[in-house]
Parts: C-alpha cells; structure tokens; sequence
C-alpha cells in the first residue's frame, strides 16, 4: 500500500469515529476491518467481494457487511454506483480523480484518470452545498457489446431478406 492510500485511509477511519462518537453507535472492530479492506481494494467492489477480502482477518456475516457499507454511503466514504442488475461499491473519501464509464447494456465500467475534470467541477459553486470530492458517470455502450448488436442487426437483416 502507498502511503497516499495508507494517509486516506487513515482519514477515513476519522471520519467514521467522529460519527460513531457523535451517534453513539458501537464502535465494534467489524466496522473498522470492513473500511480497512474497502480501502485496500481499488476499483469497484460488490457486497461478495468485500466479504471475501475481510475473511482473511475476520468472518463477517453478509448482512453486516451490507450494512455497514451502506452506513459508510451514508457518511460519504462509500459511493453506490448504479450499476445495472448488480450493486456496485467504491471509495471515495479523497479520490477526486477517478471517474468511470459505463456500459448501460452489461454493466461493465472502465475507471479513467482525470483531475483536471475534477478540479473543474470542485471550483464550482454549488447552492447550500460544499462539495469535496466528485466521480464523474459517462454512460454509453462498450465495445463489445457494440459488436454484438452489430452482429445482431446484420443477423436480422439477413433473415429479413430470405422471406
Ligand atoms: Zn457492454
């Protein structure tokens, strides 16, 4: 681990005990474990995934592992990504520059790196609202499934004619 993600990290596990002292939740070592192995993981990540990757210190059931991720959305350590069919997890606490693209037909994503864009988007002023960091969403088709559909269409075509 870099010492980048080890400080981010680090101020990810701050901001969780500011909250956990400040709602009185349980402080217990699941939670902390769980933001330790989202944090070591780059990219995307599904609820399984997490799971798997906190099994090499400590079992965690999968409905804790839900939860908690959910409560690290909430605080804004986690994104939720839109994914179609699957949920997908990620970071974000301190990663402004990673932006995706995403494939509408089989969900798949590519991350780019772009802090210009970021930068662009933090100058902005938002009503009643401090942003701190962002992840930009571009939508479209990946390749593949481009070449699908265009195989698809050149197959219909074909038995179009033949009638
Ligand atoms: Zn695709």
């Amino acid at each position: 681990m870099t010492k980048a993600s080890e400080e981010r990290m680090k101020a990810a596990r701050e901001v969780l005990t500011q909250y956990i002292l400040t709602k009185h939740c349980r402080k217990t070592p699941e939670r902390y474990a769980l933001l330790d192995a989202a944090y070591s993981i780059t990219g995307q990540f599904t609820v399984d995934t997490l799971q798997e990757h906190v099994a090499k210190k400590m079992m965690i059931s999968r409905v804790t592992v839900y939860n908690n991720l959910e409560l690290f959305v909430k605080i804004g350590l986690v994104v939720k990504h839109p994914t179609p069919g699957l949920v997908k997890y990620e970071v974000c606490y301190q990663n402004n520059t990673h932006h995706q693209l995403l494939c509408t037909v089989c969900g798949s994503s590519t991350i780019f790196l772009d802090s210009e864009l970021s930068d662009s988007i933090l100058k902005r002023k938002f009503l009643k609202f401090h942003s701190t960091n962002c992840s930009v969403i571009v939508y479209g088709i990946c390749s593949k499934c481009r070449a699908r559909q265009a195989r698809e269409k050149k197959k219909l075509n074909i038995k179009n004619t033949k009638k």
